[in-house]
């Protein structure tokens, strides 16, 4: 039998993008929506799917659910761009934006899937911290842009997983600091407030990205969307997979879209336990840090962070450690669950944290 040459040079050491799925009774780990979508939509999704045409390729580019989304922000279909979810839009962004003798400036930490795309693509990573308090080193990043030779930044706000927002002052000042393409990666924004879409009118070089993975329920369908001025969206169809958002996604899609307002309440809901769990960690004693979180998840630090896990997991709660990530030493990252299973998550972590040696 013959041996394989190599793969490319860039897969040499790669780890791949490990997002630690493991089952349990209580998942507080990949800062999903604990509810499924609600029965309305449900309903019409399963309806529309009665005697559904599988055979038949899908609209490429979805076009109804491009208008449905642009009507919604007040854009036009040519500012919209769908995808199997953020994660391959994110892979579009390093294709046409990156690549080699090209750089990423990545504000650390933050969400690992921009530097793994950028390592893929050849394109260089440039690195700027997060202060100690994870809020952005604004002067530090400006000062950066400013050289001029960096060819594309993400800034995630709310940021994962340290769960901050960009302020839309910051937000203005980094898209003037240079014609660098700047993703605003909104992958969080229903649980924060404000968008800086109305910012794509005076700003080419911004590109916002938001998922129905998170606030729609819709983590295991794979839908998400950029939104930016046609010229960047021009650029984005030509590195695209042309069939990659599927026609039943497309029919999943137009049914959230057309009843935003049902998930609303939920929102609210999430984010009212958000600020409980944020008062309630704040009093378990042995929690050393509890970080302000404008997203549906929030970080903290606690001793024995790998070994609290591991308990947490025994007690049938998964939550995502990161204590060994560069920068989040210590840090566990609890998604907002319905408010039984942040009950029991606080519960069995004050009872952990009271019985470590
Ligand atoms: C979850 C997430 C995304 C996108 O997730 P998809 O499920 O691929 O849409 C993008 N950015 C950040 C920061 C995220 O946390």
């Amino acid at each position: 039998m013959k041996t394989v040459r190599p793969s490319a040079p860039q897969l040499e050491g790669l780890v791949p993008y490990d997002p630690k799925y493991l089952p349990a009774r209580v998942m507080l780990s990949a800062n999903e929506n604990s509810q499924s979508l609600p029965p309305e939509v449900e309903e019409r999704i399963l309806a529309e799917l009665k005697g559904f045409a599988f055979n038949r390729y899908p609209d490429p580019l979805a076009n109804d659910l491009r208008d449905a989304i642009a009507a919604r922000n007040g854009l036009k279909r040519g500012n919209v761009l769908l995808g199997n979810a953020g994660d391959e839009l994110l892979f579009d962004f390093a294709l046409a934006w990156g690549g080699p003798g090209r750089k990423l400036l990545n504000i650390v930490p933050t969400f690992s899937v921009y530097a793994a795309n950028a390592r893929l693509t050849g394109t260089e990573v440039v690195e700027v911290s997060r202060k100690a308090d994870y809020s952005l080193d604004e002067q530090a990043i400006l000062d950066r842009m400013a050289q001029g030779d960096i060819d594309q930044v993400v800034i995630t706000t709310p940021n994962n997983p340290t769960g901050g927002i960009a302020s839309r002052e910051f937000i203005v000042n980094l898209l003037n600091a240079s014609d660098a393409l700047v993703m605003a990666d909104e992958a969080y924004i229903e649980f924060a407030g404000e968008s800086c879409v109305d910012l794509l009118a005076e700003h080419e070089n911004l590109i916002i990205l938001r998922t129905f993975s998170k606030a729609y329920s819709c983590a295991g369908v794979r839908l998400g969307y950029v939104l930016a001025n046609e010229s960047v969206i021009t650029e984005l169809v030509k590195v695209r997979q042309p069939y990659s958002v599927d026609a039943v996604s497309q029919v999943i899609g137009r049914a959230v879209v057309a009843n935003l307002e049902l998930f609303e309440p939920r929102i609210e809901a999430i984010k009212q336990q958000r600020d409980l769990m944020i008062q309630k960690l704040r009093q378990i004693p042995q929690v050393q840090d509890v970080y302000d979180s404008q997203a549906n998840f929030i970080l903290v630090r606690v001793p024995q962070a790998d070994r609290v896990w591991e308990l947490l997991y025994e007690a049938g709660i998964l939550v995502r450690d990161f204590s060994r990530s560069r920068g989040l030493e210590g840090c566990l990252r609890l998604s907002v669950g319905l408010a039984e299973e942040n009950q029991l998550l606080m519960d069995e972590l004050a009872r952990i944290l009271s019985e470590l040696r």
